[in-house]
């Protein structure tokens, strides 16, 4: 079965990749994430995201 759901990173409808606390990133983001380097500009962006996303859910409960 595949889930299309929005991309927490990129609010894009994608099919379902990594689940990270009921919230999806798909995998050209993840491959973004995995591939930047720590001194990159995006690299706060989303580091930002992940930590966004893990304070959510946190709250939510
Ligand atoms: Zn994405």
């Amino acid at each position: 079965m595949i889930h299309i759901v929005e991309c927490c990173m990129c609010k894009k409808m994608t099919k379902a990749n990594l689940i990270l606390r009921n919230s999806n990133i798909c995998a050209d983001c993840e491959k973004k994430i995995i591939g930047t380097k720590t001194h990159h500009k995006d690299y706060l962006k989303y580091k930002e995201g992940i930590k966004r996303l893990i304070c959510y859910s946190y709250k939510g409960k």
